[in-house]
């Protein structure tokens, strides 16, 4: 029997949830699919928790200025799963950083973010440091995120949420789209057909599989399988340290959860895929969970790559006074898909782009995540 959605949003991470609730709030009756067996398994889950405010992107003053608008209104209605209470400080290496300490400061003031510089302190090692600064930065919960959003979908009665699902195959009729899809659980009617007058594709590293089955066009991305590594440290708990910008790397608290997440531009990314389509060596024929067109949980495969936190922790510990010690604990895994563009300025603008008129496609890419409130520009 063909079931019929106001919107058909495909992706349960916090831009597919997201997009599914502000719809329902709309009064649109919503069909919320996701390939795995729960919401936010992935780049949702996987990440390090940066509420962005700006500091990152001395070179973007496009996802700067982005990420510094939607903060405080992600801060106020995430409060619950907010770490706001942290120090945190950015840094700039005396060698090979892209950016110099006078640039740092012109474009905290153009932002007007806080920067306050530092020539002492005894937790850093100031013969690696050319400049220290006490910012303020928070730090979103991914755990705590993630249930709140299954709690809200859950209770949602305008959105129908299909687990462990996929679109097998798409047809345009008229002004509707007519979706075949496939359920991989043990339910007795495996195969569904929605008809829909629009669609939301929010698959982040399968943005382009999934506009293929729509035979929509492609964005040009490349992915990356990527590490961030938890830590524990008891002089440096609850506190934070960046230093940008190049081939260094942070160590931050993971949200509230007590953990310090580490990661490190040159050793977080294990493998590069140039490929439109996530396209690994590790990736194997028989393994229908993860292929190019739908990648699948990296941290619960057999397969993924041994960890490097010895190499991250190796490269941080430098800027740290031999009085910080940090424990490894474990590491987390998953695919980092980017804008191939964004190679010259390292910019994570979050792209929704509507593909087709009638029926409606819109293909949102996700930058950062307290940028979920672009979808509200547009749908
Ligand atoms: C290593 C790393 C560090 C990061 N650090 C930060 C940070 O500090 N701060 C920040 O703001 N952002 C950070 N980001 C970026 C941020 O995590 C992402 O922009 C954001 O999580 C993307 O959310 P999403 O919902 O689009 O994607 P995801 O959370 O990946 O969700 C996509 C969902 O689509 C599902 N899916 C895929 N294919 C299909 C299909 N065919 N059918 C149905 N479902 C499908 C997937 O299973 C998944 O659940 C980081 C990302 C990474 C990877």
């Amino acid at each position: 029997m063909e079931q019929k959605f106001d919107f058909v949003v495909i992706g349960g991470g916090i831009f597919g949830c997201y997009a599914a609730l502000y719809l329902a709030g709309k009064g649109a009756h919503v069909a919320l699919i996701e390939k795995e067996d729960r919401l936010f398994q992935k780049a949702s889950l996987v990440n390090q928790a940066r509420l962005h405010g700006g500091y990152h992107y001395p070179r973007s003053i496009a996802t700067a200025a982005m990420s510094d608008a939607h903060k405080t209104r992600f801060t106020e209605e995430h409060r619950d799963f907010v770490n706001s209470s942290f120090e945190k400080y950015y840094a700039i290496d005396r060698f090979g950083s892209f950016t110099d300490p006078n640039q740092f400061e012109r474009f905290c003031s153009y932002l007007k973010i806080p920067c306050d510089r530092i020539s002492e302190h005894a937790l850093f090692n100031f013969s690696r440091l050319e400049a220290l600064y006490k910012t303020t930065e928070h730090s979103f919960d991914p755990v705590l995120l993630g249930n709140y959003y299954r709690e809200k979908i859950e209770k949602e009665k305008s959105i129908r949420l299909f687990t462990q699902t996929v679109v097998t195959t798409t047809a345009k009729i008229g002004n509707l789209w007519q979706i075949e899809l496939e359920k991989h659980d043990s339910t007795k009617s495996p195969k569904l057909t929605f008809s829909t007058p629009a669609v939301i594709n929010a698959t982040y590293a399968a943005t382009n599989a999934v506009n293929g089955l729509f035979s929509l066009g492609t964005l040009e991305l490349s992915h990356e399988i990527s590490e961030i590594a938890f830590l524990g440290s008891k002089v440096f708990a609850n506190k934070g340290l960046t230093v940008m910008d190049g081939p260094f790397g942070s160590i931050m608290p993971y949200g509230l959860s007590g953990l310090l997440s580490l990661s490190s531009v040159a050793y977080t990314h294990h493998k590069i895929s140039l490929e439109d389509m996530p396209t690994f060596d590790c990736q194997v024929a028989d393994d229908p969970n993860c292929r190019p067109a739908a990648p699948g949980i990296c941290t619960e495969c057999a397969r993924r790559p041994e960890t490097n936190s010895r190499k991250m922790l190796a490269q941080m510990e430098q800027y740290f006074s031999t009085e910080v010690d940090f424990q490894y604990l474990f590491s987390y895994y998953t695919i980092k898909s980017k804008l191939r563009a964004s190679h010259i300025d390292d910019g994570r603008p979050t792209e929704i782009v509507k593909l087709s008129e009638s029926p409606q496609f819109y293909c949102l890419f996700a930058g950062k995540i307290n940028s979920i409130y672009e979808i509200e520009q547009v749908a």
